[in-house]
């Protein structure tokens, strides 16, 4: 693997590359060892378009948490059929677990937002992503302060390479691309939704306030953990599984 100067060589040469040429040089370099994930937003539609061209059979995990909108998996199947796109769907195998393990509750997301996503989210892509050299995610540095400094490929201690081939693209540029080749618009972009996550925590977004604003609203919270936790083998320890025994995980 990298070492710290290799890595950083290579981001210095890859951050004045189109994505689409990170993106085919990630999947030449780790096939078949490399996967990318999608959580079927407008704003994730360029690469999606990018993988369809370059490298379709690229496999693309979804996380089904059982509260998308409808029109998510509407849009999502479509987006499917239409570049016949690799999609491998992900669910949790205890989606509604409370932190002393006891019995499933059906709204954590209202009592413990942070515990419903690491169970449906963080863990299940803890397990997807286990047996990979490389995961491929659509993220980008103009999205909210917490992605600001992300790379375009970073090493975690766990070994696992997250590789962002969209980092240096804002969301100018993403719509330029998506007007340039005419692409789809998730079903909800029209009411608002500018970032669009599980139903029961995303609302539209209103003028003047940030892409994802409209996410968890009420809480603190500003990432569901995909792509702040799930950094190191060490992170994937999180204190959410605080009194979950292993057998129960
Ligand atoms: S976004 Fe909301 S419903 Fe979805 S996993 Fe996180 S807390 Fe649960």
């Amino acid at each position: 693997m990298f070492t710290e100067g290799e890595l950083a060589q290579l981001n210095q040469k890859l951050e004045r590359q189109h994505p689409r040429e990170i993106l085919r040089w990630a999947v030449t370099e780790f096939w078949p060892d490399v996967a990318a994930s999608s959580s079927f937003q407008t704003q994730g539609v360029p690469l999606l378009h990018m993988i369809a061209q370059t490298t379709p059979a690229l496999p693309i995990i979804f996380l089904d948490t059982g509260y998308h909108f409808p029109e998510t998996l509407l849009y999502r199947d479509q987006l499917v059929a239409r570049w016949n796109l690799n999609l491998q769907v992900v669910r949790a195998t205890s989606p509604n677990k409370r932190r002393d393990g006891g019995q499933q509750v059906q709204d954590l997301y209202r009592t413990d937002p942070d515990l419903c996503c690491y169970l449906n989210k963080v863990e299940p892509m803890q397990r997807a992503t286990a047996h990979l050299t490389a995961w491929i995610s659509g993220i980008r540095r103009d999205q909210s302060p917490a992605r600001a400094n992300i790379k375009i490929v970073e090493l975690r201690a766990s070994g696992l390479l997250r590789i962002h081939p969209m980092a240096t693209w804002t969301r100018k540029d993403i719509w330029q691309y998506i007007h340039d080749h005419n692409l789809p618009e998730h079903p909800l972009l029209a009411q608002g939704y500018l970032s669009i996550g599980c139903a029961p925590c995303t609302r539209p977004v209103f003028d003047g306030e940030d892409e994802r604003a409209g996410r968890w609203n009420g809480h603190q919270k500003t990432e569901c953990g995909l792509h702040t936790l799930l950094r190191d083998s060490n992170e994937r320890q999180q204190p959410y599984v605080t009194g979950i025994s292993n057998e129960q995980q």
